[in-house]
Parts: structure tokens; sequence; C-alpha cells
């Protein structure tokens, strides 16, 4: 897919997966598993670690594994940093391309989050494994049942919210998103493409119904009464322990570290319309590929910017960092806000290091004039499918 959209992205991106996934770090692609095992565990009792039958394998890692050498002073103030970026950005036509650093202020950790525990104990389910194998599949229906109610209610936060903004004053070409949350829509911007998908949206292998999350959930919830979702396996030791804090052990993909003991009760339904047992999220699994059209649309928007402005991604995966490479292949300069180090710093003609939350309002303040229409604070933080 990549190949033909994208020639200078190297070898075939296969890394498209929902969030940087590589971003899990070494040690999340470490022990290998032994086979995916039926019924899963039913307990944490056994001698077996847990967690272990959702090992997987090592994803693909498409790129090197220290970030590369700034290009440029890196600059760690944010108001220095909308100082750098004001003039690059006034000039509109401005790509952006974001990753999970832009909702971790809506209550989503990122991969590099302060979870750090589960990042060493989980790597992502492949798109293989999620097809081929039924405890698998309703293995991650579990975990992503349990991670829904958070993300069903992250709201966008002021840096969602300031793109919509610029994006109204006219400055964007467009918004691409590795992020499957919703939350820019949901600020109120309109030019977004979701490389990734969104989990909001429900698909079936086999009629081909789409259906909103919100629907499933409701059913999922009917049939899983007595579940405790707040229950999370945790650590090495696969120890159950009820969550804590706002967003326990959840991921940008909605993934969440449900106990095992709730995984081996958790009862999955049927498609809505046929009763197909083969649901899936509208998202791009690790292992699969970014539908191409999508990925065409994605790039003619860097192809028309005269800025491509990377936002809260460390561009580990190549499924965003070809789209550094396109840029750099035509000249267009490369603007990175972001915290903690990415693999592009080399080709960023600018590089800040400070909160989004910070940086956006304040450039927003500065180029948008004038506020943007309310998106509804309440109303539909995430965009409804169709049917
Ligand atoms: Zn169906």
């Amino acid at each position: 897919m990549g190949a033909a959209a994208d020639g200078s992205a190297g070898p075939a991106a296969v890394a498209g997966g929902p969030g940087t996934g590589a971003d899990a770090g070494p040690g999340a692609v470490g022990p290998q598993p032994g086979p995916p095992e039926g019924g899963a565990a039913t307990g944490g009792a056994g001698s077996r670690p847990a967690l272990a039958p959702y090992r997987i394998r090592p994803f693909p890692r498409t790129l090197p594994a220290r970030p590369a050498t700034p290009a440029c002073p890196v600059i760690t103030d944010a108001a220095a940093g909308v100082a750098a970026l004001r003039e690059l950005v006034a000039g509109g036509e401005v790509a952006v391309l974001t990753g999970a650093g832009v909702s971790t202020e809506s209550g989503i950790p990122d991969y590099r989050g302060p979870s750090g525990a589960l990042r060493r104990d989980h790597a992502p389910m492949t798109y293989q494994q999620f097809t081929a194998d039924d405890a698998a599949r309703r293995r991650y229906w579990a975990r992503s049942h349990a991670g829904w109610r958070f993300l069903a209610a992250a709201r966008p936060n002021a840096g969602h919210r300031a793109l919509a903004r610029l994006e109204q004053a006219g400055l964007l070409a467009g918004v691409i998103t590795q992020n499957v949350d919703g939350l820019h829509t949901a600020a109120g911007a309109r030019s977004v493409i979701e490389l990734h998908g969104n989990l909001a949206r429900v698909l079936c292998a086999d009629c081909g119904d789409v259906s909103p999350r919100a629907e499933l959930d409701r059913r999922l919830r009917a049939a899983n009464q007595g579940l405790r979702l707040d229950l999370l396996a945790t650590g090495v030791s696969g120890a159950e322990e009820p969550d804590r804090g706002p967003t326990p052990g959840v991921r940008p993909d909605g993934d969440a570290a449900l106990a095992e003991a709730e995984i081996a009760r958790f009862v999955m339904v049927g498609c809505r319309r046929c009763g197909s047992g083969r649901l899936e999220p509208d998202v791009v699994f690790f292992g699969a590929t970014v539908p191409r059209e999508r990925v065409t649309a994605a790039m003619a928007v860097v192809e028309r910017s005269r800025l491509l402005l990377v936002l809260g991604s460390s561009l580990t995966v190549m499924s965003g960092y070809r789209f550094v490479l396109r840029a750099a292949a035509l000249g267009i300069p490369v603007a990175i806000v972001n915290q903690g180090r990415t693999r592009a710093d080399d080709r960023a003609a600018v590089l800040v290091d400070a909160p989004l939350g910070d940086v956006l309002p304040a450039l927003a303040a500065e180029l948008a004039a004038r506020p943007a229409a309310a998106a509804g604070p309440t109303a539909g933080a995430w965009p409804r499918a169709a049917g």
C-alpha cells in the first residue's frame, strides 16, 4: 500500500497500528509467547504469567531504536516555541500530523505515559491474530470493553480546540491524526483524516454493517452485568487489583488490562444485523495496512502544504514518519512540537519540547482572531457513525 503512495518510505510500511505502537518500547516486544491459548486463562492462580497469552510477537520495527540527532536547537520554553512557530504557521497551508501526545491532556495516556508497568507486559494485538483466532478476538473485545468507558468519557482539550481555531482561521491544509479517539472532530475540526480509524465505529466482517460503538457497548453491558471492569491485571506477576486513578491501564487504542478472571467470564455478542461473531473495531491494527485511499488523501494534504506541523508524536512508526520523509523530499519545512525526542528530529526546522496545552492555545490566540464556534462541551464528543 504505502509504496505506491509514498515512494520514499523505504521498506513496506506495515506498522500502522492504532496509535504509535513502537512507542511501547523494547520491553513490550521482549519475551516470546507460547501459542495463543484457547479459552484464555481461567484465573490468576496458575504458574504462568497471567498476561502471557496476550503477548504475541514483536511487532515490526521499521525504524532504528534511537532518536535522531536534532538538526536545530530544541526549544523547551513554550513562549519561545510559540514565537518560533508563529511566522511559519501564519503563512497558512499548514499540514498537521498528530499523535497520542495531543490526547494525553484529555486523560488518554500515550504509550510513553506513566503506565509503564503495563507497557512492559503488553504488546498490541496484530490483525492476523485478531482475525485468525476466536479466543484472541474475544480477548480483544473483553479488554476493549473495559477500556471503552474511559475513552467514551474523554473530551477534547485546549490543544484540540486551538487546532480547530487555527483551521477555522483558514491556516490549515488539513489534519492527519494517528489517534483513534475522535477528539479532533469533537473539538470542531473538519478536515480530519483519521489515519488509523476511529474506535467509535464497529464493523461486521460478514455483512458489512457499520454501527456505533455506543450501541455495541449497550449490548455488551447487558450481556455482562456481573463483570468487574475495574479489576485489572497488573505487573509482571499478573496480580489482580482494582484500578486506581482516572485512566488506569488504558492505552490510546482503548485496550485495558482487564483481569484474567474477568476476561474468562466475558460474554461477546454478535452483529446486530446478521448475528456474526466477527465484529471488528474500525481501526487499523498492527500488522494491517492503512487503506490506500486514506494514505493517498493524507499524502495529498502534505504535498499541497507549506509546512508540516507534527504535534505529539514521536514518529516511531512508519505510518506517520513517511509524511515527514515526503515533506523533506519536497523541500517542505517540518516543525515538531512533542514532549521528548522524535524519530525526525534530524529533519526538523523547528523543534519544541513543551506541553501542547501551553503551546497551541497561545499560538491560536495570536493567529486566530476570534474563538471558534463552541463545539458543545457535552454534545457528542464522539462522532456518531451512521446507522
Ligand atoms: Zn453482520
